[in-house]
């Protein structure tokens, strides 16, 4: 075997099966019990999600960054998140606030019927789209705009998650909310954030604090 051939396969070795299994259980000795959410994580390549020089450390469990001051969620948050969110019961009609690099989106794409995905940066949206593409998920519909507007026309969401911390519970995300639907999202200022679960029942909204949170802030206004 030359030397070469050897190299390759090092540098393949952080993106391999194995790495990617050390993660899965990672998460599972923190508390991730949802199996639908493990076998999608573990399938799902984080590594297409950063830029190539961050590609070895894709299947750590931290935060790595994507430009524009972004990051991609740390693993544990998507999957405590997307747990969250499929816990009461399936769901067919999904919004997401923050694309960021996608990997959240493609992780949903694979568990619920449609999802809706908004952005504040453009060139971050235009890279997520092609990346959902070139794995064939094709039951995304991207949206360039703040997404505290949330999606004209669209509502009656049985989930929304939001990716970045809002300083409190809007009520523009609450108001999409179909009856049995459940908002998880991040709430708080810099390093004092919680993530949140509030749920629309029939009698009206229930909300909980789950536990700590640590995401980039939610932010007003486009960039394009
Ligand atoms: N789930 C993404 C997280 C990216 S970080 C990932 O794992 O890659 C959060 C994202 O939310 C950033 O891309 C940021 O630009 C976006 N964001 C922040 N405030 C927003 C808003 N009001 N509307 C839409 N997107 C927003």
């Amino acid at each position: 075997m030359s030397s070469g051939l050897s190299i390759d396969l090092q540098g393949s070795g952080m993106t391999s099966a194995r790495t990617r299994e050390r993660l899965i259980s990672r998460l599972m000795a923190q508390g991730i019990r949802d199996t639908r959410v493990l076998d999608v994580m573990r399938q799902t390549p984080r590594h297409l999600f950063v830029d190539e020089a961050l590609a070895h450390r894709a299947y750590e469990d931290t935060a790595l960054p994507i430009g524009h001051s972004q990051t991609l969620s740390q693993p544990y948050s998507v999957a405590r998140m997307t747990e969250l969110l499929l816990a009461d019961g399936p769901r067919r009609k999904v919004l997401e606030v923050g694309t960021g690099s996608g990997y959240q989106t493609a992780v949903l794409a694979q568990l619920v019927a449609m999802v809706h995905s908004v952005e504040r940066i453009k060139p971050l949206q235009d890279k997520a789209r092609e990346r959902l593409g070139s794995l064939g998920l094709n039951n995304v519909r991207f949206r360039h705009a703040d997404g505290l507007g949330g999606w004209p026309g669209e509502g009656g969401y049985d989930g929304i998650i939001g990716t970045a911390a809002a300083l409190g519970v809007p009520s523009t995300l609450t108001d999409l909310l179909a009856v049995g639907g459940c908002l998880i999202l991040p709430v708080g200022a810099g390093q004092q954030q919680s993530l949140v679960r509030v749920r629309r029942t029939a009698e009206g909204l229930q909300q909980e604090v789950i536990e700590p949170a640590h995401f980039v802030p939610m932010l007003g206004g486009v960039i394009h």
